[in-house]
């Protein structure tokens, strides 16, 4: 898979995607994440890639012509199943939504600056819109690394025990099961006794039970498909 991420604040991602299972997974060659800053099809001197918004409001709108010819470069190279901006009134990224980006081949995300990005852009070259949840950032590059990270760590190989993306929260609809590890006891505070039975069988029943509990109680929409 390649991911293909457009920002004109590169700096904000070089972490994010750089260490833990997301850098893991590039230096393993599952994933190609390349950052691309529009900057260089900037107009004038400076380089500008944003201007004044039309209309009254305050703030300056990233233009058209830096972003065009960006996406033309990347769609000259290659296909993309999707070229996602990510926007405060997009669709909320769930795990559903990871699940799905996480088969395609090529993607492209586009991170907004500044009051954002010009609606032509939206409106002719954008396949999809999603945001990270209803709070306004200040650029679309925080929310670009969590969408990578959330795809990223279901490719296959990804995480070392496969399985264990399957088991976090959301796969199934529920919240997880709480966990623990050693010490089976620590100040007085105990591990449910049932972890510690050796019955694989007993201890799954267990975290269903209380993977149910736990959704019923902090998140009983989710049991309605909400
Ligand atoms: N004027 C816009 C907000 C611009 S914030 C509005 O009112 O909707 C600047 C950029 O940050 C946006 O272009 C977008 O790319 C990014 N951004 C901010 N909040 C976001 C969120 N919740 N989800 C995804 N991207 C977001």
């Amino acid at each position: 898979m390649r991911i293909d991420i457009i920002s004109v604040v590169p700096e904000l991602l070089d972490s994010p995607l750089s260490h833990s299972i997301v850098g893991r997974a590039r230096k393993k060659g599952l994933v190609e994440i390349h950052v691309h800053n529009p900057r260089k099809y900037g107009k004038g001197p400076h380089l500008q890639v944003d201007d004044y918004n039309y209309g009254p409001d305050a703030g300056m709108v990233m233009m058209i012509e830096p972003l065009f010819r960006m996406i033309e470069e990347l769609k000259a190279e290659r296909d993309y199943d999707e070229i996602i901006y990510m926007s405060p009134d997009g669709e909320i990224l769930n795990q559903g939504i990871a699940n799905e980006l996480s088969l395609k081949g090529n993607i492209i995300l586009l991170c907004g600056h500044y009051k954002g990005i010009d609606q032509r852009v939206r409106d002719h070259l954008i396949t999809r819109e999603i945001s990270v949840g209803d709070y306004v950032l200040s650029g679309g590059e925080i929310p670009a690394a969590i969408l990578a990270d959330a795809i990223v760590r279901l490719i296959p190989g990804a995480i070392s025990d496969g399985t264990s993306a399957l088991s976090d929260c959301f796969q199934d609809g529920l919240l997880s099961a709480p966990i623990y590890t050693r010490p089976a006891e620590f100040n007085g505070w105990k591990v449910p006794d049932i972890l510690l039975c050796g019955d694989p069988v007993k201890i799954r029943q267990w975290q269903d039970e209380q993977a149910l509990e736990r959704t019923r109680r902090l998140r009983p929409g989710l049991l309605d498909g909400e």
